[in-house]
């Protein structure tokens, strides 16, 4: 089933000459994981923000379900309906406490007043933010914040989670948990989970299809593994050596000096045989071999002005 039918979509903002995002056309599927990947400016907020119907567009059309989002006559409750936004910055909830703010959005989404209840308690629960139920939202730091507006995004069980950098001012464990919670809830709730990230190593570990945008347009679009047999068929091998007493190597390679003691060295698959046996495992703290990454495609595509439009 299709979720978002996106269409020759652009948007100019009041005032601007250059489009915010530019004649884009994609297509999320239910149950999809949907990594939106680009620069600071590349037009992810905005497309994202079209999406949930917080922004109009200038031209092209959107639908979700079947149903317009933001055409004349369409039905503003359509998307609130279905969707759980995460903004990127905080919306209007400074006067709640965070078990109000999802007490409230559980019941605004159609539970009743006991099932919100019990919603707030599980959602207090699976983001491990039950102590601060009755504190006030302006009194938390920056990364209680991002909890609590992910979990007033899901709370409910929209079937469509669209979240704008979710993990931005995290530290690392609680990074963790929520692309593990994002993940179960994937697989057990087939929820479509549409993401912004500038972070490609973080979405690696949850993205099934990736949109990388420059400039406004969409330079690829696909699943990782085929974009990336599109990129590089190189392996990388990760060499680490105590700074300053690098191994040897085989003659003919030069290694890529990532930080002291740390070197990459591209590899032709059939050289894989050769190098590993050739190196020098007495001076190596450790080597790690891998084919390219979320990572090296986006470096690719959202910086390469050689890649086109997919
Ligand atoms: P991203 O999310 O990829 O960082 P944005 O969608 O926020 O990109 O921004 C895309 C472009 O639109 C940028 O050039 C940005 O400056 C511009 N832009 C974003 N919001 C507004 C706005 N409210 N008014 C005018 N220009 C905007």
């Amino acid at each position: 089933m299709l979720v978002y039918d996106i269409h020759d979509l652009t948007k100019i903002y009041p005032g601007q000459t250059r489009p915010a995002n530019d004649r884009i056309t994609l297509q999320i599927e239910a149950g999809e994981v949907f990594g939106l990947l680009g620069e600071n400016g590349a037009g992810k907020s905005t497309l994202v923000r079209q999406m949930a119907n917080l922004t109009r567009s200038t031209s092209g059309s959107i639908t979700l379900f079947g149903a317009p989002v933001d055409a004349v006559g369409a039905d503003p409750l359509h998307v609130p309906r279905c969707v759980g936004y995460m903004p990127q910055e905080p919306g209007a909830m400074n006067l709640l406490t965070i078990g109000e703010a999802l007490y409230f959005t559980a019941h605004l989404r159609g539970l009743s007043r006991a099932d919100a209840r019990r919603e707030r308690d599980r959602l207090l629960d699976l983001w491990g933010i039950g102590d601060l139920r009755d504190r006030a939202t302006p009194r938390l730091s920056g990364g209680q914040r991002r909890l609590l507006r992910l979990a007033v995004a899901m709370a409910g069980m929209p079937p469509v989670l669209i979240l704008d950098e979710p993990t931005n001012d995290l530290d690392p464990q609680r990074r963790k948990m929520v692309w593990d919670n994002l993940r179960r809830l994937n697989h057990e709730q087939g929820t479509t989970i549409i993401f912004v990230t500038h972070d490609a190593i973080e979405a690696e570990k949850i993205i099934q299809r990736v949109c990388i945008m420059r400039d406004g347009r969409v330079v690829a679009l696909g699943r990782p593994g085929e974009l990336k047999q599109r990129v590089d068929q190189k392996l990388r091998l990760e060499l680490f050596f105590a700074p300053g007493a690098p191994p040897r190597l085989p003659d003919g390679f030069t290694p890529r000096r990532i930080e002291p003691g740390r070197w990459l060295v591209l590899l032709e698959r059939a050289q894989i045989g050769e190098t590993v046996n050739g190196l020098d495992l007495d001076r190596l703290d450790d080597f790690r071999l891998y084919s390219a990454t979320l990572e090296d495609l986006y470096l690719h595509y959202a910086n390469d002005a050689h890649s086109t439009q997919a």
